[in-house]
């Protein structure tokens, strides 16, 4: 994430308001389909479903959100790898995994291109996803701060809360270093906005030559893919057996 996210969230409403009524109509139309038999995905449509999750667990849908993409690059490293393309690639990992176990999701944005934040949230509330979960990568330009961030809305639910832990368990698993699992004092769209409980993780940081490694890798992009994947099914189940 970076600051982009945060500061200019008006300016993204008022700048997208047409793009989203069109968008509106189509995510309605979709999420009927959704419910009642395979949906055919226009290929211009940013939102990639997966079809074959016709009984998933407990029907809950699962919105994955690679934050970022098209005209809005988020951060970048020092090699010039921009923020946007270390998540898209980490959504697109995500997709066969959670497929194989049997999860139903969507995706906000599968291509590069740019969608936005009122676009990203509608998604998640006009499907009545169980959970939203938004892909990004930290900066740090003062200190040399590493690992990844597990962040929530101050405020938020329990079940946000129980989120976050087990996706930064699924990354350890696979790992990685835990800076912190956390809630956000600060306003974020996508944590504020979307019905479900919702968690953004910021996958590391761009400006740490150690999690540059791994997050402009192709090895280091899956394994993050398997560590989140992980923790989403954690949580699914938790969810579906009340625990
Ligand atoms: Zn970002």
């Amino acid at each position: 994430m970076n600051r982009v996210v945060f500061f200019s969230v008006m300016a993204l409403v008022a700048a997208v308001a047409g793009r989203s009524v069109v968008h509106s109509t189509i995510l309605n139309r979709r999420a009927a389909s959704l419910v009642n038999r395979p949906t055919v995905i226009r290929q211009h449509n940013p939102i990639q479903v997966d079809r074959s999750k016709a009984r998933s667990r407990r029907g809950m849908l699962v919105v994955i959100d690679p934050g970022h993409g098209g005209s809005d690059p988020g951060t970048h490293g020092p090699n010039g790898m921009d923020e946007k393309t270390v998540t898209l690639a980490v959504g697109r990992d995500l997709a066969p995994l959670l497929k194989r176990d049997r999860v139903h999701f969507l995706l906000t944005r599968d291509k590069d291109e740019y969608v936005s934040l009122p676009h990203r949230v509608a998604i998640a509330n006009r499907n009545h996803a169980a959970l939203f979960v938004s892909l990004h990568c930290d900066e740090y330009s003062h200190q040399q701060m590493h690992g990844f961030t597990v962040i929530y809305a101050q405020g938020a639910s329990s079940d946000s809360r129980l989120a976050a832990r087990l996706i930064a368990k699924g990354l350890e698993k696979k790992h990685f270093f835990c800076h912190a699992v956390r809630a956000e004092v600060r306003h974020l769209y996508v944590l504020d906005k979307t019905n479900c409980p919702a968690v953004l993780v910021e996958m590391g940081f761009m400006s740490d030559p150690r999690d540059l490694r791994y997050l402009c890798s192709t090895r280091g992009q899956h394994r993050l893919a398997q560590g989140i994947a992980r923790g989403i099914v954690a949580y699914l189940h938790s969810v579906k057996h009340g625990s």
